[in-house]
């Protein structure tokens, strides 16, 4: 059964207005850029647009895959702008972003899964603002395990990649993904070197011991950062949000993650995954 239709009071948040927000749109539509924060419905935008970061969004806005959480459209995408990378550099120089958040699509059509035009934008952003650390939320390579080294070896401070919900309700979440080959993909960016990071949805359906089990495999397959937040519907099309998690309730598992050994843990109803990104790299 779904959950009461109105949100409990400690989801309310800003309006986005204000002149750094205003300017932040600007330049993202300038530059012909798209943001998961506009894809996703994000309800921090006002925050982080105010704040002057935002998280990008590469290789398109048509995904190959259709998670039922996700507000990003579900076809066969036809661009590949390799102009792209640079767009996205200048973006980031001109908003004099710090510490940068990006992410793409799935490109599952694509022989690279879209790798090079990751690899040519994490090398644009460091050429042009070497001072700003990266953050790549990577998507699920398919055990295509080239393909995510060359995602990640641009030199890029964080790697996310992430598992969105407990094991039992990937067919029902992300139907395109597999749960163990997720884990393989941080283990194999943890071996490769790099601070790796992953988000799971809260209010799906899922229960504490499991939130928990997914802690465990994650802590395993070397994982350092979690975020954790509140599943938000974008659409009535969407999965339902099946509970409201309390948050205290976050805070259980702020605590139980740090117990496990991770370095960080981001728990909140309004944590997204590039939420106070800067704040743990
Ligand atoms: Fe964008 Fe992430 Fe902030 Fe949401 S939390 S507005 S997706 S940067
Ligand atoms: Fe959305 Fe990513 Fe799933 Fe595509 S792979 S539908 S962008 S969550």
């Amino acid at each position: 059964p779904a959950a009461n239709s109105r949100k409990p009071d400690w989801l309310r948040v800003k309006l986005p207005i204000g002149e750094k927000y205003t300017n932040v749109r600007k330049i993202v539509d300038e530059y012909k850029l798209h943001t998961i924060c506009q894809s996703g419905n994000c309800p921090n935008m006002g925050e982080c647009w105010g704040e002057g970061t935002a998280t990008f969004m590469i290789l398109g806005n048509v995904c190959t895959r259709s998670c039922t959480f996700c507000a990003v459209a579900t076809g066969r995408p036809n661009e590949y702008d390799e102009d792209e990378p640079r767009r996205v550099a200048d973006a980031i120089q001109l908003m004099k972003v710090k510490h940068a958040v990006i992410t793409s699509v799935n490109r599952d059509e694509l022989k690279d899964k879209g790798a090079e035009i990751w690899y040519q934008t994490v090398r644009a952003v460091k050429e042009t603002t070497p001072l700003t650390t990266i953050e790549t939320l990577i998507p699920d390579v398919k055990a295509n395990w080239d393909a995510l080294i060359r995602m990640i070896e641009g030199g890029q401070e964080v790697v996310s990649h992430n598992m969105e919900t407990v094991e039992r309700l990937y067919r029902f979440v992300r139907p395109q993904a597999k749960y163990a080959r997720s884990l393989e993909q941080i283990k194999r960016t943890k071996e490769f070197g790099k601070r790796n990071k992953s988000g799971i949805m809260l209010g799906l359906g899922e229960t504490q011991d499991e939130v928990l089990k997914a802690m465990d495999d994650l802590v395993e397959n070397g994982l350092d950062v979690l975020t954790l937040g509140q599943y938000l519907q974008p659409t009535k099309m969407h999965h339902e949000v099946i509970e409201w998690i309390h948050p205290d309730t976050f805070a259980m598992y702020k605590e139980e993650g740090l117990k496990r050994g991770l370095a960080y843990v981001e728990s909140g109803a309004l944590v997204r995954s590039s939420y106070h990104a800067e704040k743990h790299i």
